[in-house]
């Protein structure tokens, strides 16, 4: 049962879990709420559903592939533009360990004391702690960058596919990485669902690509500042495609 702990109550908002039942002809499963609410519907129509509804992904297929491009040419932009900041804070933390280092020197030499050193080993520890920080939320983004977007978006061109015939494993890797909030399954339907920050923005941008594709010319202009993907984003997309990247394909 893959959508056990992936689905909220319609009812009363709590999570539903799944269950195996006895009939009389055979065993079949369900999702149903805890003690005290009596949502429960099968679980075969559920998960049948839900391929549906990753469908509404992969549907945009053309328009995915141009945003694709569209985001490579961004990020290959910014990883420029990455490289030089990241330059600036290194040489910047070199200098700070020299200042460490040579306060070390005075010290053992008898020329600092020792907690005249110990506050400034501690004040400069802390200021490169702070660069630190600073370079890895802007180096998120790796060299080889080009492989993990051809791998997200090759999931997002067939994700209910990806989903129908992967493992237990994968199908919950799936749901995480697609959806921001749990599913509510409703009169054999799912509500409209919350996809995460970064797809749902791609999901925007891919549909107001294919309806313009279907009307005629739209204006350069406005497409590519409609198009271009924020790059904070784009990061937090590729985050996403590493982890499901990492995931072995037989558990
Ligand atoms: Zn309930």
């Amino acid at each position: 049962m893959p959508l056990r702990g992936f689905l909220t109550c319609r009812l009363c908002g709590g999570k539903l879990t799944g269950s195996a039942s006895k009939g009389k002809l055979q065993r079949y499963f369900y999702y149903h709420c805890q003690p005290g609410c009596k949502e429960r519907f099968r679980a075969d129509q559920a998960n049948e559903e839900i391929v549906k509804e990753l469908q509404k992904i992969s549907v945009y297929k053309e328009a995915l592939q141009l945003y694709r491009i569209i985001l490579e040419k961004e990020l290959k932009k910014s990883n420029k533009e990455v490289g030089v900041g990241n330059r600036k804070i290194i040489d910047e933390i070199n200098k700070h360990k020299d200042r460490i280092s040579t306060a070390e020197t005075l010290m053992l030499d008898n020329q600092m004391e020792l907690w005249e050193y110990k506050i400034i080993k501690t004040k400069y520890e802390d200021k490169i702690r702070g660069l630190e920080t600073e370079m890895q939320s802007a180096i998120t983004r790796p060299a080889d960058y080009k492989e993990y977007l051809d791998f997200g978006f090759n999931i997002l061109l067939q994700v209910d596919g990806v989903y129908a015939t992967g493992s237990p494993f994968l199908k919950r890797q799936v749901l995480c990485s697609m959806y921001a909030e749990n599913l509510i399954f409703d009169k054999n339907k799912y509500r409209t669902p919350v996809y995460h920050e970064t797809l749902s923005l791609i999901l925007n941008t891919v549909k107001g690509l294919s309806e313009n594709g279907k009307g005629q010319n739209p204006q350069k202009s406005v497409l590519s500042s409609q198009v271009a993907p924020r790059v904070e984003d784009s990061n937090q997309f590729l985050q996403d495609m590493r982890e499901l990247a990492t995931i072995p394909d037989n558990t």
